[in-house]
């Protein structure tokens, strides 16, 4: 079988079909065995698991999947892009290729369907521009046993951030409410064709398990997202200006929670916010 991270064949590939890469889709093949496996060790696959990946490209990632676990759904939002993986992907008999936007899928559906299998995980080379919705509805949906993503660095770095580093966000808040995020190793932008601006890194996200309620979850992530909507106001302004509660309840659950009446929502950590929550539905 061809070698999908040889840059001459991807050349010869792409020519034959005339594919042309759309830029606006995040089209970055990755084209370095050595990363390849260093992400597929990480994702710690087995013969029982079902991999979800977004956005096959070409099939590169999508063969080393199909060897290491039991079925591998895998979905690509760009028709130009399946004749090509009809042909890599010819001799994977458990792969199955989606035409779909992934950020529309119905995820507990799609994979009570195309993933019948005793666990799962998502590994994916991840188009940038959907990093933060799709990171968001992964860990939201409790499906996934391990989540293993090449994305930008400075995604990576957002993704991982602690209250107080600059690039601590509602996102890096809800990664951690569902999970232990790592930056497992960086990958340099010549490991791509065609080649990104810039460097890319790999995360690997292990769900944790906080005994919350689908109640006590929604209301967390709502709390979460008020408190983020205005970063620079205090909790107290932005609460009370979400409609979350009034003014009142909102200073009596800051006080209970043991934070100082002039907090800011950067401030807080996602355990913060499920005591929060908590507080502001006694
Ligand atoms: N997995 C391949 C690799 O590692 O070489 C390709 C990765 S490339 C960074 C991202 C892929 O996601 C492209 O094939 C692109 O067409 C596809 N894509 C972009 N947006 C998507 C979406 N919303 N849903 C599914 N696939 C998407």
């Amino acid at each position: 079988m061809m070698d999908l991270t040889s840059p001459a064949v991807v050349r010869e590939l792409i020519g034959r079909y005339g594919f042309s890469f759309t830029k606006s889709l995040g089209q970055n093949f990755i084209t370095s065995r050595s990363a390849l496996e260093r992400m597929l060790d990480a994702a710690a696959l087995d013969a029982e698991t079902g991999v979800l990946e977004i956005g096959p490209g070409i099939g590169t990632l999508t063969r080393e999947l199909s060897m290491r676990a039991e079925r591998v759904a895998a979905v690509e939002i760009d028709r130009a892009l399946l004749p090509l993986l009809s042909e890599t992907l010819a001799d994977c008999g458990n792969v199955q290729v989606y035409h779909a936007d992934a950020l529309a899928l119905d995820l507990p559906a799609f994979c009570r369907d195309a993933l019948p299998c005793r666990k799962l995980a998502v590994c994916a080379n991840l188009p940038y521009y959907i990093t933060t919705p799709a990171v968001t509805m992964l860990l939201e949906s409790g499906l996934f046993s391990q989540i293993t993503l090449l994305l930008q660095r400075e995604a990576v770095e957002r993704l991982c951030a602690l209250p107080g580093e600059d690039s601590y966000c509602a996102v890096s808040a809800i990664v951690r409410l569902f999970a232990k995020p790592q930056l497992l190793f960086r990958v340099p932008a010549d490991c791509f064709i065609p080649r990104p601006k810039v460097a890319s890194a790999v995360l690997s996200l292990s769900p944790l398990d906080r005994g919350l309620s689908s109640e006590q979850k929604d209301r967390t992530l709502a709390v979460l997202r008020a408190a983020f909507a205005q970063r620079r106001k205090t909790l107290l302004n932005t609460l009370s200006a979400a409609e979350l509660c009034d003014r009142e309840q909102a200073l009596s659950a800051i006080r209970a929670c043991g934070f100082r009446d002039d907090v800011r929502g950067e401030a807080l950590r996602a355990e913060d916010f499920i005591l929060l929550a908590a507080a502001l539905s006694e």
